[in-house]
C-alpha cells in the first residue's frame, strides 16, 4: 500500500488494539512496572531496552498509543503527550535553550505562551525578541548568533495571522535554529512538520479532544528529540514531570478518531458565518476569505479537504459593545461566553480581556488587537443558518 498524505488515514491505518483483542487499546492503570530480571531494569534505566516501561512519568503504554496517533497526525517520527498545552510548549522550549540563549517569537501568540516568553523565561537569562511573523525580513533581522528557536503558531491566536511555515523553516535551517510551531488551531488542516518545522506542539484541550472535559498537550518531533525529552538524566519532560494521566489519554485517543469529521464541519460552519458577517458589514478576520492577508499562504500549505478552520475574529470597536453582543448571544443560545476553542458548541470571548490579557495593552494596540475584538470558535451546529439568524438578531439589537 502506498504512503498516504492524509493525516486522518495515517491515524486510521494504525493497528492499535488491547491485550485481550479489545478494539480500544487497554488502559494501563499503573505508575510502576515489574521486571522478571534485575538486569533488564538497570538496562531500561540506561536507555538500552526499547519497549520496556519503567515508570509512568517516563512512558505509559496508554500514553504511547495516543503519542503514536499524534505522530501519525503530524507525520513525525515520534511524539510525547503532556498534561496541558502549556506543558508541551514549556517542556519543548526548556529542552532547547540554556542561559544566554535567544528566541525569536511571533508577537501575536496565545497569551500564556506570551507571558512565559516575555516574563517567566527571562528569569533564566534567556532573551526573547517578538516580531511580526508575517514579515520574513523582520524575522531574519531578529536572528542573532545565540538564537536557538523561532517560535510561532500556524494560525496565530487571536489575530488569525498565517505563518509561512516553508519560508520560516528555510530561515531556521540556514541559521541552525529550530522552528517550533503550535498547531492547536489547525490540526488536520496543516501539517507543519511536513512543511519543514522541526517540532510541532498542540494544546489537545482544544480541537483534538473536542469535548472540553480536560486539559492536555502534545509534542511531535523526530525520535532523537522525543528520546532526549524523556532522558532520565537530562530530559525536561522526565525531570519536570508534566505527564498525562493515562485514563484521560485513552479518552482523548477515542476522540482523535473523529477529528477529521469535526474539522470539516467546523470549517464549513465558520465559512458560512464569516460570509454572513461580511455581508452584514461587520469588521472581521477569517483566513478562509480571499481578502485575508494570509489567505494565499494558507491555501498553499493546507490540506484543502479540511477547510479554513473554526476560528473567526470580529471587531465591535469597544470592549463595552463586545460585552453587550456576547451577553446577548449567550442568552439567544448561539453558544457560550467562554474562553477556549474546539468545542462542539460555539464559544466566544473578548481576547484582549481574557486569553490575551497577559499581553500589555500598549502591545495589544501595537499588534492591532482591538479592545472590541471577539474571537469565535464556531461549533458543530447542524443548522448553522439558524445559528446565524440568532447572531443577526443580536447584532440588530445593538443598533436599537
Ligand atoms: N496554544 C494555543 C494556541 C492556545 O490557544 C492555548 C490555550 O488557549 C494553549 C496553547 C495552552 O494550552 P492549555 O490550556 O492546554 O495549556
Amino acid at each position: 500500500m502506498k504512503k498516504t498524505n492524509d493525516p486522518s488515514t495515517r491515524i486510521f491505518d494504525l493497528l492499535q488494539f488491547g491485550e485481550y483483542g479489545d478494539v480500544n487499546p487497554s488502559i494501563t492503570d499503573s505508575a510502576t512496572y515489574t521486571f522478571m530480571q534485575a538486569i533488564t531494569m538497570s538496562e531500561t534505566f540506561a536507555g538500552l531496552q526499547e519497549g520496556c516501561y519503567l515508570y509512568s512519568r517516563h512512558w505509559n503504554p496508554t500514553n504511547k498509543y495516543l503519542a503514536d496517533a499524534l505522530a501519525a497526525l503530524e507525520g513525525t517520527e515520534s511524539a510525547w503527550v503532556t498534561s496541558s498545552g502549556m506543558a508541551a510548549i514549556t517542556s519543548t522550549i526548556f529542552q532547547l535553550v540554556k542561559s544566554g540563549d535567544h528566541i525569536v517569537c511571533a508577537t501575536t501568540i496565545y497569551g500564556g505562551t506570551f507571558a512565559f516568553l516575555n516574563n517567566y523565561i527571562r528569569k533564566f537569562n534567556v532573551d526573547v525578541s517578538f516580531v511580526d511573523i508575517t514579515d520574513l525580513e523582520a524575522v531574519k533581522k531578529a536572528i542573532r548568533p545565540n538564537t536557538k528557536i523561532i517560535y510561532t503558531e500556524t494560525m496565530t491566536n487571536p489575530l488569525l495571522q498565517i505563518s509561512d511555515i516553508p519560508s520560516l523553516a528555510k530561515i531556521a535551517g540556514e541559521n541552525g535554529v529550530k522552528l517550533i510551531v503550535d498547531n492547536t488551531f489547525t490540526p488536520m488542516m496543516v501539517a507543519p512538520a511536513q512543511l519543514g518545522a522541526n517540532i510541532v506542539v498542540h494544546s489537545m484541550t482544544k480541537f483534538i479532544n473536542g469535548k472540553n472535559d480536560c486539559v492536555a498537550g502534545a509534542i511531535c518531533g523526530d525520535k532523537d528529540f522525543i528520546d532526549a525529552l524523556c532522558d532520565v538524566n537530562n530530559g525536561t519532560a522526565m525531570l519536570l514531570g508534566p505527564s498525562l494521566e493515562p485514563l484521560r489519554s485513552s479518552s482523548i485517543l477515542k476522540n482523535l478518531h473523529t477529528l477529521h469529521i469535526r474539522m470539516k464541519q467546523h470549517s464549513k460552519n465558520a465559512m458560512y458565518i464569516a460570509e454572513r458577517f461580511r455581508e452584514y458589514g461587520t469588521k472581521l478576520i477569517y483566513p478562509g476569505l480571499p481578502e485575508h492577508k494570509g489567505h494565499e499562504v494558507l491555501k498553499k500549505m493546507m490540506n484543502p479537504e479540511f477547510g479554513y478552520g473554526a476560528m473567526i475574529a470580529i471587531d465591535m470597536g469597544t470592549a463595552t459593545r463586545a460585552s453587550k453582543l456576547m451577553e446577548a448571544m449567550e442568552l439567544e443560545g448561539v453558544g457560550y461566553l467562554a474562553v477556549s476553542l474546539g468545542y462542539f458548541k460555539t464559544l466566544f470571548s473578548n481576547s484582549g480581556k481574557s486569553t490575551s490579557s497577559e499581553v500589555p495593552e500598549e502591545i495589544q494596540r501595537e499588534m492591532g488587537l482591538s479592545e472590541g475584538l471577539i474571537r469565535f470558535s464556531v461549533g458543530l451546529d447542524n443548522d448553522i443558518e439558524r445559528s446565524w439568524e440568532k447572531i443577526r438578531h443580536c447584532l440588530d439589537s445593538m443598533k436599537e
